[in-house]
């Protein structure tokens, strides 16, 4: 277990954690949200985050401070805490992102940790190379490789208490996200971003966003407390965050509110466009978006960033209480709906599903069917590979019916889509409590008749019949010939 990170429920990949930071002697609660400050410019003061958003961490970039020398004189007398006048924890940038978009920057990966443990930084980040996507796999090696000789310059760096941070990059080959992940996690570096997704983020690539995570997941293992770096919008928090992310910041909400850009967890609308406000924040309730528009430009973006912020750390709790209610995958498949690109992410997340029940509670309160992907969930994943361990009588009835009068077999189980058969002592064990439409789909159906699959598969003598509701030919084409067959609706 990482010292810094402990973590207190789980749901999926999803969980809520303790960031410890020591420096600012804080405890930092994630899933959070680290708002970006821009030095130059605060459409919101960190004060003001604090205090009426409940901000418990924000992130600035050090190296503007750096190469600025009215922000460093200040910061280097007066500490960044005095300075921003945020008691919370501050994270600092380190240039990684100005070398991504202008190709090179002025310090080197020492300079720039010695200067944000100088100016009071409590987790702090070496200069890495954000690899975009897509890259010749040469140029990805290339670079990881001077990703990972800054990270062990940043393990030899006299940083104190400060955190620092283990960026992982990679571009978009798996394989690389993987590797990088498992060097990171061999430093004794603290919290570990997953880098240079905002090009695929900017794309709407959310189905490679999720390929990227899981892998560099796989590298990272599960006790290392993840960053989204650069992801800051709220209609993916609950994707990443069922993915394992633990931490997001957003520059969205002062961009976005600069543009005239209103967020809402299902996208982002312009502000012209709309005609009633979604949202029953202070300034949603005290405007009409009329009035909205009227307001002089700054005084428009300034309560516009304040509505972003406040759907967007919404959104932040809303998934905290969907991790510890156990619904954390139905808010996730809510989200999907939000757009055909989101709907990709959600799908993919199931492509890992295997991975995230690792780390899915075994019993939680609830599982609802609400989508023809909740038959891919870890949960039916899991019944899955639990039917292989269940000791299977010579001759077993599997039913959608009523159990049969009579001894003409051994036992009779349960058959339930999505998950297919279970011993009928298991009905009142989590998940197969399942809330299931009556009107089931093919998904779920053809679940269930590979779990049927799976059972025969580990039991090739037992004499298995399946009773079921009327199963259309393509989905009992799943289940093996030797299967005895009988259609309950054929009466
Ligand atoms: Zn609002």
């Amino acid at each position: 277990m990482r010292e810094c990170f402990e973590i207190r429920d789980l749901d999926a990949g999803g969980r809520i954690g303790e960031l410890s930071v020591p420096r600012a002697d804080v405890t930092v609660e994630t899933p959070a949200l680290l708002p970006v400050i821009n030095p130059n410019l605060d459409t919101i003061s960190p004060r003001r985050l604090a205090d009426e958003f409940g901000a418990e961490i924000l992130i600035t970039n050090s190296y503007i401070i750096h190469g600025d020398d009215d922000l460093r004189e200040r910061a280097l007398t007066d500490g960044l805490h005095d300075m921003l006048e945020f008691p919370g924890a501050i994270m600092t940038d380190s240039g990684s992102f100005q070398l991504s978009e202008y190709g090179e920057i002025t310090v080197t990966t020492e300079e720039i940790l010695e200067f944000q443990h100088e100016i009071g930084s409590d987790i702090a980040t070496p200069v890495d190379i954000p690899t975009p996507p897509d890259v010749s796999r040469e140029q990805a090696e290339r670079e990881l490789e001077t990703t990972q000789e800054r990270l062990e310059i940043a393990e030899g760096a006299d940083t104190g208490e400060m955190l620092v941070s283990a960026p992982v990059q990679g571009s978009t080959y798996p394989d690389l996200r993987e590797q990088a992940g498992r060097h990171a996690e061999r430093t004794d570096l603290d919290v570990f971003p997953v880098g240079a997704v905002v090009p695929l983020m900017n794309d709407y690539r959310y189905d490679d966003v999720v390929d990227v995570v899981a892998a560099a997941k796989r590298g990272l293992g599960a006790d290392a407390p993840v960053h989204l770096f650069g992801a800051g919008h709220p209609m993916m928090f609950a994707l990443a965050v069922a993915m394992g992310c633990d931490l997001f910041d957003s520059a969205a909400y002062a961009l976005y509110a600069r543009d005239d850009r209103y967020l809402t967890v299902r996208g982002t609308r312009a502000l012209e466009d709309i005609d009633y406000f979604p949202c029953s924040c202070a300034i949603c309730t005290a405007h009409s978006p009329d009035d909205l528009r009227a307001l002089p430009d700054d005084e428009r973006e300034s309560e516009l960033a304040a509505h972003n912020l406040h759907v967007t750390f919404a959104e932040i709790r809303r998934i905290k209480q969907a991790i510890r209610a156990g619904n954390l995958m139905e808010l996730v498949e809510q989200r999907a709906r939000a757009h055909p690109t989101m709907l990709d992410g959600y799908r993919t997340l199931l492509d890992h599903a295997a991975q995230l029940e690792r780390s899915d509670p075994v019993s939680k309160g609830s599982f609802f069917y609400t989508s023809h992907e909740s038959a891919r969930r870890p949960e039916v994943v899991r019944h899955h590979d639990r039917l292989e361990r269940l000791s299977v009588p010579d001759s077993l009835l599997l039913t959608e019916g009523d159990a049969p009068r009579g001894d003409e077999y051994d036992d009779s189980w349960r058959v339930e889509p999505p998950f297919g058969p279970f011993p009928r002592a298991l009905s009142k064990s989590y998940p197969l409590t399942a809330e299931v439409p009556d009107r089931t789909d093919r998904a779920a159906l053809a679940a269930a008749a590979d779990g049927v699959a799976r059972l025969v598969d580990v039991n090739p003598d037992a004499d298995i019949t399946l009773a079921h509701d009327g199963w259309p030919a393509s989905v009992l084409e799943r289940v093996p010939d030797d299967v005895a067959l009988v259609d309950l609706t054929a009466s």
